[in-house]
């Protein structure tokens, strides 16, 4: 009984210290949940921001501060991010379903493109260049489906800009028939004369019987041609 009123005295005297703490390091985070309006709780987080639900089932952001401190990531990205999943969906039963069902990749990138367009109505042009440049630093690894960080980057970028920028690798293509004049050869035999000197014995000595032989010969003939051809056309 005596341990557990020391324990409570114990609390009670470092609590203020212990808030005090909490509120200065939920300071850096004031005023980037203005276009959020969810609450901002600091702690240890192994995954650094988090969308999650407190107790009670309320939404919540859960952000590691000494995790963004080295600032690798924009703050105000990164929570604007947490709070897209919220705000998309991504937190209710289903969101959670569509996740499980290798919905990450999907997730994710709606919730960067909701962030980026936040950003880009509040103006934050500095973050939103300096997440793009972070993502796109990170190149084309895939891990655990999610995005990667090339086409975090595009489709951050396009959020912002209303620019559409195509997230699949390769180009939209289509094949179609196109006429096509073409030259076709063929060849032909034909009886061409070649000079010869064919004589004869006559009363008056040798005579040239005739000076050409006719000697069958094949002649290339070009024919111009239509020709339906298949064509791939990239948009
Ligand atoms: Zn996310």
């Amino acid at each position: 009984m005596k341990k557990v009123n020391l324990l409570l005295l114990f609390t009670l005297i470092l609590m203020p210290f212990a808030f005090q703490n909490l509120y200065a390091k939920q300071y850096v985070f004031i005023g980037y949940d203005s276009f959020c309006g969810l609450p901002i709780f600091t702690g240890q987080n192994p995954q650094i921001a988090t969308a999650e639900k407190d107790n009670y089932g309320r939404p919540i952001i859960h952000i590691d501060p000494t995790a963004l401190a080295n600032l690798t990531s924009s703050r105000i990205f990164t929570l604007a991010h947490e709070c897209a999943h919220h705000k998309l969906g991504h937190t209710s039963r289903l969101g959670e379903m569509e996740r499980y069902h290798g919905g990450t990749r999907k997730q994710e990138l709606e919730a960067d493109c909701w962030a980026a367009k936040q950003l880009s109505r509040y103006g934050q042009f500095t973050d939103l260049q300096f997440q793009t440049l972070k993502n796109l630093a990170d190149g084309h690894f895939i891990a655990n489906g999610y995005p990667s960080g090339v086409e975090r980057a595009q489709n951050i970028y396009s959020c912002a800009t209303g620019t559409i920028v195509r997230h699949d690798a390769s180009p939209r293509c289509s094949k179609k028939l196109v006429p096509k004049t073409i030259v076709v050869t063929s060849y032909q035999v034909i009886p061409t004369q070649v000079p010869c000197s064919h004589v004869r014995m006559g009363p008056y000595g040798p005579f040239a019987i005739h000076q050409f032989d006719l000697i069958p010969r094949k002649v290339p003939v070009q024919t111009p041609t239509t020709k339906m051809v298949e064509v791939t056309h990239c948009e």
